[in-house]
């Protein structure tokens, strides 16, 4: 049997950089991942916020032009809203890139990573596993821990797009016919065109493909003689953090632990964000071995910090008329409706900043190599 201090489930960011801070604390990390590659299988659109851009070192060779203006359009298309940040609100990046980084700087702290082998593991035994495997755990479900319930699905296409002056910009469609209880997007950075919907799964009017190529010709957003570069899919869980997150033999973290901002639907800064917690309670726990370090990682206060945000994702995932979408989206032109929709798109409220004092890793700076290096 082949003894390991953590396993660390899901090769994805939540995974790797969990990992890395783990294995800079001296322990002995094995990271584990289904997929072969970690190029292969990406879900995410890879949309980072400025908050995430700040805060962690991203390469910057994989991340796309600035972009700083939203349109918002109601169901019939027509009269968008126009939102334009003075700064820089959003970059793409190439995902395949940012996994790379990611797993290099975590093999460099120390961990080995095993990719092409799927939880749970026969022949090696943890003190600690951490699920890092997405929006359906399998670890929270073997550790008894709380399991995400309230997911929307997901699906976008990638296709290059002629390099033209036009600005960078995020379209965002609301209308609950074809994205119930979300939206569907396209984002043109001027070197890819996203274009995606999600939605609730029970009120999908057909399959996600389907309803996208719909979606790509009504928006005139996909470029007639051009076939998609990528396809993406995956379920986003918005029912907000989970309850119970920790037990003496494990922790959950990012889409596992429902880490995913509830009305934005975005899951990359609150995964990495809280991988520097469950890396350092987890040190902590384990240098101890005091099961009460393990409440410092408490879904329930997360949680509380979300209530807004979970009653307004609540509200318009009950919206089924898109006249009433229309009418909403009428209020977004008054000047409080524009300062709202630009709190939530540009706001800093994305997910709290949960590194806790107590167990944060000091220390920690950014630089141009990883996600964030020692200092
Ligand atoms: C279509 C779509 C678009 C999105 N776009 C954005 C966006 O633009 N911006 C944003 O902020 N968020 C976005 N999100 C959400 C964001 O992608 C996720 O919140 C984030 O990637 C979660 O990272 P993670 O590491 O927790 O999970 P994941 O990236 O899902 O990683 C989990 C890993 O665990 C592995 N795994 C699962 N089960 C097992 C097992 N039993 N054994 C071994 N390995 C296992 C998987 O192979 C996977 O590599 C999007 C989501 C979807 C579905």
């Amino acid at each position: 049997m082949e003894m390991v201090d953590v396993l660390v489930v899901g090769a994805g960011l939540a995974g790797l950089h969990t990992a890395r801070l783990l294995a800079r604390r001296g322990l002995d990390v094995l990271v584990v991942d289904r997929r072969g590659t970690l190029d292969t299988g990406i879900r995410t659109t890879g949309i980072f916020v400025r908050r995430t851009l700040e805060d962690f070192a991203l390469p910057a060779g994989e991340l796309g032009p600035a972009i700083r203006r939203v349109l918002l359009y109601p169901p019939s298309l027509r009269g968008p809203v126009e939102l334009v940040s003075a700064r820089d609100e959003f970059r793409v990046a190439g995902m395949a890139g940012i996994y790379a980084h990611a797993l290099a700087a975590a093999r460099l702290a120390g961990a080995r990573v095993r990719l092409g082998v799927s939880y749970p593991v026969p022949g090696i035994a943890a003190r600690f596993t951490i699920g890092a495997d997405g929006a359906r755990s399998t670890v929270a479900r073997r550790l008894g821990l709380d399991v995400n319930r309230r997911l929307i699905v997901g699906v976008e296409e990638v296709f290059p797009v002629a390099v033209s002056a036009a600005e960078p910009t995020f379209h965002c469609v609301l209308d609950p016919r074809l994205a119930p209880g979300y939206l569907a997007w396209v984002v043109d950075d001027g070197r890819h065109a996203h274009v995606g919907l999600a939605g609730r799964p029970d009120r999908l009017a057909g399959p996600l493909p389907e309803l996208l190529r719909t979606f790509g010709r009504r928006f005139e957003a996909i470029p007639a003689a051009t076939g998609a570069v990528r396809r993406r899919g995956g379920p986003i869980p918005v029912g907000g953090v989970l309850r119970r997150l920790a037990c003496a033999h494990g922790l959950l973290v990012g889409d596992a632990a429902g880490a995913v901002s509830p009305l934005t639907a975005g899951g990359l800064d609150p995964c990495l964000r809280m991988a520097e917690l469950a890396a350092a309670v987890t040190g902590d726990y384990l240098r101890t071995g005091d099961v009460s370090v393990l409440r410092h990682y408490d879904g329930a206060a997360l949680r509380r910090r979300f209530r807004t945000r979970l009653l307004m994702r609540h509200a318009w995932s009950a919206v089924r008329s898109p006249a009433l979408t229309e009418a909403a989206c009428t209020l977004l032109r008054t000047p409080p409706g524009r300062a709202a929709a630009s709190r939530v798109l540009f706001g800093d409220g994305s997910f709290p900043d949960v590194r806790d004092p107590a167990h944060g890793d000091a220390g920690e700076s950014r630089g141009p190599t990883g996600i964030a290096v020692p200092r």
